[in-house]
């Protein structure tokens, strides 16, 4: 049976991408995949993150670290750490990853060969505006621009589902599956697999299987002493290291 693992915000943790993946290996993904951008920033794997998902093959859009980390420009609007990590980040991608972020499309919309899904980072209204989808109502307009059933977004590090009924009511759930009905339209968030921020420390990621109609939510413990160890050994800031314990 077909299944589909959709991840994103891996931030350059190398230790939950590898956990993720070996999961959704588990689970029968193969090698139908979507990939929701931030691959980059935070962490202290941004290449080997990169590489890793580049090596997948998989449909992927850009996020807002992704970038940041291939503009020149000086970081404004980001929180202090954010931008420390980012221009780390910088120096540590060669030109031939930062032209592949950079061809990297914000919207892939209706993928044939992942039974005709959207992925988007942040909102399909304005993708480029990096916006935060918090609660039902911010998702109203991101729903009026998607034409797919199912469309997948990050950005928030939450996991949730965002539910448009027939009648144009929107509702949300926090529940860890879903069967998705006729006549109603979804914008899942599988959550973030390399910096969470929903209180669990655990790598997040989705599970879509068509057949079922059926998308769950998985968590995956990986070796988060070895990447807090990273963390500090590259000289990022120790905030970074200690908020992927509390999963904030
Ligand atoms: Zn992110």
């Amino acid at each position: 049976m077909k299944k589909i693992a959709v991840f994103g915000d891996i931030h350059a943790n190398l230790e939950a991408l590898q956990a993720v993946l070996a999961d959704a290996e588990q689970e029968g993904c193969g090698s139908t995949m979507a990939c929701l951008g931030d691959i980059v920033g935070y962490n202290a794997n941004p290449a080997e993150c990169l590489a890793r998902v580049r090596e997948l093959g998989c449909p992927t859009v850009k996020g807002n670290h992704d970038y940041e980390a291939i503009s020149t420009r000086d970081l404004l609007g980001m929180n202090p750490v954010a931008t420390m990590a980012l221009s780390w980040t910088r120096e540590q991608l060669s030109e031939e990853d930062k032209e592949w972020l950079k061809r990297l499309p914000y919207v892939r919309e209706n993928i044939a060969e992942l039974n005709n899904i959207t992925i988007v980072h942040a909102t399909m209204d304005r993708p480029m505006r990096w916006e935060y989808i918090l609660n039902a109502s911010d998702s109203s307009f991101s729903f009026q621009k998607q034409a797919t059933q199912l469309c997948f977004h990050g950005h928030t590090h939450v996991p949730r589902f965002f539910i448009k009924n027939a009648d144009g009511k929107i509702t949300q759930s926090n529940e860890p599956e879903i069967v998705m009905e006729p006549g109603k339209m979804y914008f899942v968030n599988p959550g973030s697999v390399g910096q969470p921020r929903d209180g669990d420390w655990r790598a997040s990621y989705a599970v879509y299987t068509p057949e079922w109609n059926h998308i769950a939510i998985r968590r995956v413990e990986y070796d988060i002493a070895e990447t807090q160890r990273k963390i500090r050994e590259a000289g990022l800031p120790e905030r970074l290291a200690e908020r992927l314990a509390a999963g904030r």
